[in-house]
Parts: C-alpha cells; sequence; structure tokens
C-alpha cells in the first residue's frame, strides 16, 4: 500500500512540475540610448496544449521574428482591456489534434520609455510591460531563466542573486509570476544589508547616494518582516528579501519572489503613508495567488491593505490602525458586494473601495469576532496554502472557527 502511495506521489509530482510553463529570455540591453533586445521563449507543457495560443506583446515594441514549429501565426492590434488599449496579439495556430508541447520565440526590440529609464537606470520589471505574455494568465507561476547582456561598465540586480556572472551577463533563475521577471541595470549600485542573520534583507540603490531614508527603510522592513514571519507567515517564513530602489519616480509594487520594487526618491517611512505601503506591498509575499481580473483579488488587496494595519498594530500603533481601519469603514459604506464584484462594469474608484476597502473591512470584522490566535491561524493557513480563492478561504475559516463563521462571512462578503 505503502509502496502504491509512493508511486502516486511520484507521478503526481513529475505530472505537476511539468505542467508550469517555462520562460527562456535573452535580453541585450543599451543604457545610454534605452534601447533593448529580447528573444523571449515560453514552453507550455502538453498537458496545457490547445489549438491555439495567443500572446500579448506591448504595442510600442517591434516584433522581428516568431518562430513555433507547425503553427501558423497572425500579429496584429486588437483591444486587450486589462491592459488599456496598448498590445498586440500574436496569434499561433496549428492542426486541431497537435496535442504536443509547444515552444514558441518571439524576437523583438523597443525603447524604454522615461517612466522606467533614466541616465541612471533602465527598469525591466513587472511594471514595465516589457515581456510577450498569456491573456489573463500574467500572474500565473512559471520556471524562468533570464540572461541579461549589457555593456561592460554596467551592473544587472534582480529579485534574487544570479547564479551566474562575468563582465557584461547575468544569469537569473528561479519561479515566480510570468510578468514579474526583472531586470535593474544602472552604472552603479548601492547596497545596504541587514545585520541580522534572518531575515536577510537587502536593499539596492540605483544610482544617487544612500541617505539616511534608505537605512530607515531597511531597519523598518525587518521589523516588518519579523512581525509577519511570526504571524501571517509562521508557516511560510521569508529568509531574504530584496528591496529595490530604481529611483524612476513612479509607484511602488509587491513581487513574489520576496522582492519589491519602490520608485519614489522621497520613500521616508516615517510617514505613516510610506510605512503603511511598504508594509502592504511586503505582505504581497503571501498575498498574491487570487485572480487579479475577478474579484479574488480581493484574496490580494484586501489582505496586504489589513496586513499592513495589523502591522501598526504590533508595534502599539493602535491609533493609527484605528484612524486608517476608520476611513476603510466610511469609503466601504454602501458599496457593492465584494463576491461576484465584476470588475469590468466599474470604474478604478467603486473597484478601490470594494477589492482594498470592503475587504479589508469583512477582515477586521472577522478578526474582531473570532479573536487574535484564531485569525492568526486563519492567515497563517490561507497565507501557507497559497489560497487563489474565496471559496478555498471560506473552508479554511470552516476549518478553523467553524461552519457558522463561514456563513457569516459568506453572508459579510455578499452583502
Ligand atoms: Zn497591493
Amino acid at each position: 500500500m505503502r509502496r502504491f502511495l509512493l508511486l502516486f506521489v511520484l507521478v503526481w509530482c513529475a505530472l505537476h512540475s511539468e505542467a508550469r510553463n517555462q520562460v527562456r529570455v535573452l535580453l541585450r540591453v543599451q543604457p545610454e540610448t534605452k534601447q533593448f533586445w529580447c528573444r523571449y521563449t515560453l514552453i507550455l507543457p502538453a498537458e496545457a496544449a490547445s489549438p491555439q495560443v495567443l500572446l500579448n506583446l506591448n504595442r510600442q515594441y517591434r516584433v522581428l521574428s516568431v518562430q513555433s514549429p507547425r503553427a501558423k501565426q497572425r500579429i496584429e492590434r486588437y483591444l486587450y482591456p486589462v491592459f488599456q488599449d496598448t498590445m498586440q496579439g500574436i496569434n499561433l495556430r496549428y492542426a486541431p489534434q497537435d496535442r504536443r508541447a509547444k515552444e514558441v520565440t518571439v524576437t523583438y526590440e523597443g525603447t524604454l520609455t522615461a517612466k522606467f529609464a533614466t541616465d541612471q537606470v533602465l527598469e525591466l520589471s513587472g511594471h514595465t510591460n516589457w515581456m510577450p505574455l498569456l491573456p489573463y494568465k500574467e500572474y500565473e507561476i512559471v520556471d524562468y531563466t533570464l540572461d541579461v547582456q549589457t555593456p561592460e561598465a554596467y551592473s544587472v540586480i534582480s529579485t534574487s542573486l544570479p547564479t551566474k556572472q562575468h563582465t557584461g551577463f547575468y544569469r537569473f533563475q528561479g519561479t515566480t509570476c510570468a510578468i514579474e521577471l526583472t531586470a535593474l541595470v544602472a552604472k552603479q549600485f548601492h547596497r545596504l544589508a541587514s545585520s541580522s542573520a534572518l531575515p536577510s534583507v537587502v536593499v539596492y540603490k540605483a544610482g544617487g547616494p544612500l541617505l539616511k531614508m534608505d537605512s530607515l527603510l531597511l531597519s523598518e522592513s525587518e521589523r516588518i518582516i519579523g512581525f509577519y514571519n511570526q504571524s501571517i507567515g509562521r508557516q511560510d517564513a521569508i529568509k531574504r528579501f530584496s528591496i529595490l530602489l530604481p529611483n524612476t519616480d513612479r509607484d511602488a509594487f509587491a513581487m513574489l519572489d520576496n522582492a519589491t520594487v519602490i520608485t519614489y526618491p522621497d520613500f521616508d517611512v516615517r510617514e505613516l503613508e510610506y510605512r503603511t505601503t511598504l508594509a502592504h506591498e511586503i505582505s504581497h509575499k503571501w498575498w498574491g495567488y487570487g485572480a487579479f481580473s475577478d474579484y479574488n483579488d480581493w484574496l490580494n488587496e484586501a489582505f496586504a491593505t489589513y496586513s499592513s494595519f495589523l502591522y501598526l498594530r504590533s508595534v502599539g500603533d493602535t491609533a493609527s490602525y484605528r484612524q486608517l481601519l476608520n476611513a476603510k469603514i466610511k469609503s466601504a459604506t454602501g458599496a457593492p458586494a465584494v463576491i461576484g464584484f465584476d470588475k469590468s462594469k466599474y470604474n478604478y474608484a467603486t473597484y478601490r473601495r470594494v477589492i482594498y476597502d470592503k475587504g479589508s473591512v469583512v477582515l477586521a470584522f472577522l478578526h474582531n469576532r473570532v479573536g487574535d490566535e484564531k485569525f492568526f491561524a486563519i492567515l497563517s493557513a490561507t497565507a501557507a496554502q497559497k489560497t487563489a480563492t474565496t471559496d478555498a478561504f471560506l473552508d479554511i475559516v470552516a476549518q478553523e472557527v467553524g461552519e457558522e463563521t463561514r456563513h457569516w462571512l459568506k453572508a459579510e462578503l455578499t452583502r
């Protein structure tokens, strides 16, 4: 019996590791002119085979070639609502009975806009929209190899350390969301590392000198990760974390691969707004598995928002916890239900009210109902299981605190 079980486990693992898409990227950059050239290869396993494959690529980039054995290809401009009207579609058609694994290589080139390139740095990251992506699968997990070639004077930073490196060449490998392959390219990165062994936190700053603000950012990040590792992340703790500061002045966002990108040049965590943003972004390490194109996005955004409030409360700032929560309660009043919310039918402000604000209010109510101990048990189980659907979350709630609370919570999310 045990042998059969072992065999079953081995076969299951083999099937499911093969089922992941593989990505291989060769990226050549010219920082002086902000231009890049890229050869992107996507390998779709046989299990995912479909007679048609569509890849979106930023319309600003020029496709040089598309290669895929056995496919008929067509490239056309079309409207992909998730990224507004910015995409070109690369259509590949195979014979209907073709159930084999598929390999697609797209070679293209382009120039980064001022949002993602300065005289100091090129930022090819999760917000740059620099790679071909499968529609609605931008956040699907892939195994990747990213090779970056630069002129000699430049170096490259990613979310993890390079697995291979020599002058003008860097290789990064790992597993993360398809959209999040990252290369920051600059002549100089200032590095600031934590003194504690675990978690090991490193700040990388492109260009400009390190400021007091940056060391405060490092120590605040250590405190935040320390709190999360004992609470929401206690079954899946952060051991290393990278904070990337490209200085491109645009936004801040998190990545699944234990990293965050903060582009603001004035990011001072002594300000409540920035401290909360940092705690929100770091918590996305655990809150990144709900589909971002439907209401399950509340599993990402409401959870990250409420996690940041929990951090403030943990350091004794209950006044800010109350103040921020009250603002969310006010904003959520009268907003549409979370379950079933169709973001394509509402404006961005309503999306924020429902997915960020109402979602975090519901979590606060749940917290209030079950108490600290049970609430953190629910959050850490939700995080460890990489929960992707509201139903799966409701199941965890039922397991931890019972059916009655599941019904109550479902009603809160539906009204
Ligand atoms: Zn977020």
